[in-house]
């Protein structure tokens, strides 16, 4: 069964018809595309699945399971895990810091007991190397980073803390074309980490390089739904 699955689904915002009739599925170990131009309904799919708002018609379900989000935390719960494009990383902060933020370990019994700090920047190192990505120095301030490489490390820390989904909003939209390779390299490991990723993009190119299905919108409306079979040229 499909991870997350949206049906016929739809929301407006007054008489806006942001979304009217979506489908489709998300999979484990697979790559959902989403496609579409400025005002298409990709901001307002992807908060349907992040749980920032409720849709007004259709089914989503969840692990096999009907439901309504009812925050991002709720969507956390359930495994989705959301990458936005301007990241909510804290610039000054060091790499380990961030990769951390929101999921602390507990601290030790005592009052005064510290944190393990260097199993917290070895984990990071290690979490992002299972990735592939060869990061040294996890002590530099996150915004020493570039933008591909603070990308990388969100879906790194997304794998490491056991999301089952990944959405991916418009991850290399700021990016030239050899940082765009690298992010999209670390998407394809999330999904052979056996995530079931949702990569939202308006570039058909990204979306080709690494996609198992293809999800079109337009104004709102699903105008293509492939595998990436169906729209295989070749024999
Ligand atoms: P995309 O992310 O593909 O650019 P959006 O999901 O942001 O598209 O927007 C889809 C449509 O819904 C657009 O016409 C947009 O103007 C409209 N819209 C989005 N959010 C709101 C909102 N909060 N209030 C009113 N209209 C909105
Ligand atoms: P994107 O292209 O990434 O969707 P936008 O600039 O279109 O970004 O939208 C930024 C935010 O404003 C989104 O949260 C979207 O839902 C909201 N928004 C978009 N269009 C409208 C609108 N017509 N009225 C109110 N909010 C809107």
């Amino acid at each position: 069964t499909a991870l997350v699955e949206l049906t016929d689904v739809s929301k407006h915002y007054g008489n806006v018809r942001a979304l009217e009739g979506v489908s489709l599925q998300v999979h484990a170990g697979e790559i959902t595309c989403v496609l579409g131009d400025n005002g298409a309904g990709k901001s307002t799919l992807i908060k349907t699945i992040a749980g920032l708002h409720q849709h007004d018609g259709g089914t989503l379900t969840v692990d096999g399971e009907e439901t309504r989000l009812a925050s991002p935390r709720d969507a956390l719960d359930r495994g989705i895990a959301t990458v936005y494009q301007d990241l909510a990383v804290v610039p000054l902060m060091p790499v380990w810091r961030n990769f951390f933020l929101g999921s602390e370990p507990r601290k030790g019994s005592g009052p005064f007991k510290r944190l393990d700090t260097g199993l917290m920047r070895r984990t990071t190192r290690e979490a992002l190397l299972r990735m592939g990505i060869d990061l040294r120095d996890v002590d530099q301030p996150i915004g020493t980073l570039s933008g591909g490489e603070r990308q990388c490390v969100a879906i790194a820390r997304a794998v490491h803390f056991g999301a089952k989904v990944l959405v991916l909003d418009e991850p290399t939209a700021a990016l030239g074309v050899k940082q765009s390779g690298v992010v999209l390299k670390y998407v394809a490991a999330a999904r052979d980490e056996g995530l079931g990723v949702v990569l939202i993009t308006h570039n058909p190119h990204h979306a080709y390089l690494v996609g198992d299905r293809f999800v079109l919108l337009r104004r709102g409306t699903m105008v293509g739904n492939h595998t990436r079979d169906e729209i295989t040229l070749d024999e």
